[in-house]
């Protein structure tokens, strides 16, 4: 039986009813405006005026099907409100809603939602709880989002649709093989099979392959930054180090950029399930755990620049009231009183002759349930001894037919805790092969058919019907941009905090004063989401302490002669 969607068991939750003296109590958050029959309320790809609630009238609210048909969603009367976590951050809109017959409605805008958000707690939590499970139910059905045409196997089509997924943003794909409108489509834009996947933005724009910026940028995930705007922080890396940092400066009224190269929740973002961090006695997939993270920190009106990417650190002088500038890799620039650096780390890669021609569609560095289905039924291998590789064999283990665990040195238990080496150990289709290296991929068009691995002790190399690749081999840290920055580094490249970076230097604090680094980057940091927050929720009394200081005295006004 399929399972239901949330659209049929959570209904009540995602389309409540707000009371007339609820109504009454927010209408300060907004302003009252018309529409008449057939006029749009939103329409999909427009940043709209932010959560509607309906006082009179009813409103259609549909999305684009199969050959852009408006298909519906619900029809909204009075007391309904129209929005979801677009709204909540001021980003275009996914679906489109029209006025059935003259409508008026109370227009709250953004910046005005949040404040009813932290005003109005029961409220505010019906309202927050309806805006996530719309766009949970929209990411089910893929709708308002971008169009990818490609083949599911396709290198391409999956790093864009790993990254809108990562993102949290709906999207769907059609098979060129088989569906008749991928098909359409090809032969409208006369697009050579070479140049899939195409992607079909909803604002009718075509992209040939696009880079992940790119296809940002056409679907108004992310906005230039105003070059002179002041933050009081701004935070590089938007990992569980980076959101804690987010949530517990923007509620205690600081003003927060979050910049990310890639997609919020970082590294643990790509775990597939956590057990280790507190309170999550079931444990908590790292997709869902930094999707809350990342929701809640747009409530308290952080600014997300989601991708963009740091390149470099400037810190003028030594003046502590000047502002830091952050270069982008698009050449925008950020000000900021205050920067905390959470750029985490990059996966170590093997040493491995064609290695790249297979990564993405083969080879990789996280299984989440994407990766897990292209395993289904298949051999697979996996290079790796620490605690992240441990639940990774676990997890694919239910999916494929076969899990080969390679292993540099001779014992598990070395470098894995021990629930994982237990469980593994009673897991009959995984076989933990020791003081083995690969030492060569084979197969064609970046699909792999068969993976090497030569043992160390007998010398013999072995050839296995592997379909994926699994790299689990440890990280370096992502310091590279702040090579001119002049930050002391440990050996390795990590960042020195605290003692360690100078005499007098606070807990966090880098060799430059208002310039703090947590969580992975940091030298001698513990690798762990617990920890990467606990460092987040630190280091926003030090920016307290820091903005303290450096924020010059109010001028006392001159007296009279
Ligand atoms: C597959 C996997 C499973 C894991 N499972 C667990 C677990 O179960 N329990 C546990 O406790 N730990 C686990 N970990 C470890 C844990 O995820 C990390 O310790 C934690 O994510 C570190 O958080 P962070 O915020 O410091 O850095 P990261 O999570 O690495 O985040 C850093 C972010 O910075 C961004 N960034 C980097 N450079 C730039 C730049 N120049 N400009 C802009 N952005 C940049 C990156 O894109 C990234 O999103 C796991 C790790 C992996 C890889």
């Amino acid at each position: 039986m399929p399972t239901p969607s949330i659209m049929e068991t959570r209904r009540h939750q995602i389309f409540p009813t707000l009371a007339a003296a609820e109504i009454e109590r927010v209408r300060r958050f907004g302003e009252v405006s018309c529409y008449g029959t057939g006029e749009a309320l939103a329409r999909v790809g427009d940043v709209g005026r932010g959560m509607m609630i309906i006082l009179a009238g009813n409103v259609d609210v549909t999305h684009r099907g199969e050959g852009g048909r408006h298909e519906p969603i619900v029809t909204h009367g009075p007391g309904a409100f129209l929005g979801e976590l677009a709204q909540l951050a001021g980003k275009p809109a996914l679906v489109d809603a029209h006025a059935r017959e003259p409508v008026q409605a109370l227009i709250i805008a953004p910046d005005r939602l949040r404040a009813l958000l932290i005003a109005e707690a029961e409220l505010g939590e019906r309202i927050m709880r309806a805006l996530i499970l719309r766009r949970v139910s929209l990411l089910e059905v893929g709708a308002g989002g971008p169009v990818i045409v490609g083949r599911v196997d396709n290198a391409d089509v999956l790093r864009l649709e790993g990254f809108l997924r990562r993102n949290g943003h709906p999207r769907q794909r059609l098979n060129p093989d088989t569906d008749p409108e991928a098909r359409a489509l090809i032969e409208r834009f006369h697009i050579d099979p070479g140049q899939l996947p195409i992607v079909l933005c909803p604002n009718g724009e075509l992209l040939r392959n696009p880079g992940e910026n790119e296809l940002a940028r056409c679907i108004g995930m992310v906005r230039p930054i105003d070059p002179n705007r002041v933050y009081d922080v701004a935070v590089v890396g938007a990992g569980p180090a980076g959101l804690a940092t987010a949530v517990y400066a923007a509620s205690e009224g600081l003003s927060v950029l979050v910049l990310d190269c890639r997609a919020f929740g970082g590294q643990a973002g790509a775990s597939a399930r956590i057990e280790n961090y507190l309170g999550f006695p079931t444990g908590i997939s790292g997709m869902a755990l930094m999707a809350r993270a990342h929701t809640q920190a747009q409530k308290f009106g952080v600014e997300m620049a989601i991708p963009d990417e740091a390149t470099a650190l400037r810190t003028p002088g030594d003046a502590t009231d000047s502002p830091f500038v952050l270069e982008l890799f698009n050449e925008e620039r950020v000000r900021a009183r205050s920067v905390v650096i959470a750029c985490g780390a990059r996966y170590r890669r093997l040493a491995c002759t064609d290695l790249d021609a297979f990564e993405g569609a083969s080879v990789h560095y996280w299984a989440s349930p994407l990766e897990a289905k292209l395993c289904a039924g298949q051999e697979v291998a996996l290079v790796g001894g620490g605690n992240s590789a441990g639940q990774a064999v676990v997890y694919l283990a239910s999916h494929a037919s076969k899990v080969w665990l390679l292993l540099r040195g001779t014992d598990l238990g070395a470098s894995m805790s021990r629930y994982l080496v237990d469980r593994i150990a009673a897991l009959p289709n995984v076989e933990v092969v020791t003081r083995s290296q690969v030492s060569g991929l084979e197969g064609r068009d970046g699909v792999l058919e068969a993976i090497r691995w030569r043992n160390g002790s007998s010398g013999v190399e072995v050839r296995r019907p592997v379909g994926h690749l699994f790299l689990f081999i440890g990280a370096e840290p992502n310091t590279d941009w702040l090579s001119g920055s002049g930050l002391a580094l440990d050996p390795k490249g990590f960042v020195l905090t605290g003692a360690d970076a100078g005499g007098d230097r606070l807990a966090l604090e880098t060799s430059r004063r208002g310039v703090f680094a947590i969580g992975d980057v940091r030298s001698n940091s513990i690798k762990r989401v617990a920890a990467a927050v606990g460092e987040g929720a630190q280091v926003v009394a030090a920016l307290h302490a820091f903005l303290a200081a450096a924020r010059p005295e109010p001028a006392l006004a001159a007296r009279p002669g």
